[in-house]
């Protein structure tokens, strides 16, 4: 039975005293739905990088388990890069979690499949316990075309080139469609679970025990009210959050749908 998981991407928002709220304010909700038990999911927050050490913290000091991931992480592992952060030093501040190939770092930042791979890889050969959250989706103009399945699987095949299957054993993939983020427009529950079952079975056709236990995220305007329903999905293991992850109200919300299916 896989776990679900509850990720909050903040993007470039935040400060120390959100930081430092937001987690407390979350852990507070999320013990408080969960009773005398620890939540039978997972919850993720990944702030900018500036704030990590401080989320990390602020974490650790709750009485509910709060993972924090980084948003992005340089392929290399340290020397002459100006302005990146290396996977040695998200692992020495605390996170467990990194975001790879946001579809905004694909668009802004031009990251291609090849880089993308290349920073998976690198997590992998790191440290295996910092687990690599892969995010794909399709633009508008692809779905129109009827390219979801071949762009998605253009994604996961450039990472599998490099990595193989073992390389997926403990990630993540977040499916997001880029139409859906930060729009208000969410794919429904059933064109959602549509793509996730794509992706299961492409891993299966490689693994079927990988395939089975990845956890496999749907990100594009998730909220509270329709968090239950797109992760009651079959191959939908959680979410990964980014506009509703700023507010405790409605980040403990989405968490609450999963406290309640899982
Ligand atoms: C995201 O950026 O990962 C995301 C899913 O954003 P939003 O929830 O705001 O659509």
């Amino acid at each position: 039975m896989r776990r679900l998981l509850v990720a909050g991407n903040w993007k470039m928002n935040g400060s120390l005293s959100f930081t430092a709220e937001l987690i407390s304010g979350v852990a507070a909700r999320a013990s408080h739905a969960a009773g005398q038990n620890p939540p039978n999911y997972d919850i993720l927050v990944c702030p900018p990088a500036p704030y990590l050490g401080l989320a990390v913290e602020q974490s650790n000091s709750q009485s509910v388990s709060i993972a924090v991931g980084a948003q992005n992480v340089s392929s290399h592992l340290k020397g002459a890069f100006t302005g990146e952060t290396s996977l040695p030093m998200i692992a020495d501040l605390g996170c467990e979690y990194v975001l790879l190939g946001h579809s905004e770092r694909r668009e802004y930042y031009q990251e291609s499949d090849v880089l993308v791979a290349e920073k998976f890889s690198a997590c992998r050969s790191f440290d295996s316990s910092l687990v690599p959250v892969l995010c794909v989706g399709e633009s508008l103009e692809e779905r129109e075309a009827g390219k979801t399945e071949i762009v998605v699987a253009r994604q996961i095949q450039a990472v599998l080139g490099k990595v193989g299957i073992a390389g997926f054993k403990g990630a993540v993939i977040a499916y997001e469609p880029v139409w859906a983020i930060g729009t208000g427009k969410t794919a429904s529950p059933e064109e959602a679970q549509l793509v996730h079952e794509f992706i299961r079975n492409l891993l299966r056709d490689h693994d079927a025990k990988v395939a089975e236990e990845i956890q496999l995220l749907y990100g594009g305007s998730v909220k509270p009210d329709n968090a239950e329903q797109l992760f009651a999905q079959t191959d939908i293991d959680g979410g990964l959050i980014g506009g509703a992850s700023l507010d405790v109200e409605s980040f403990a919300g989405i968490c609450e749908a999963a406290q309640k299916l899982a």
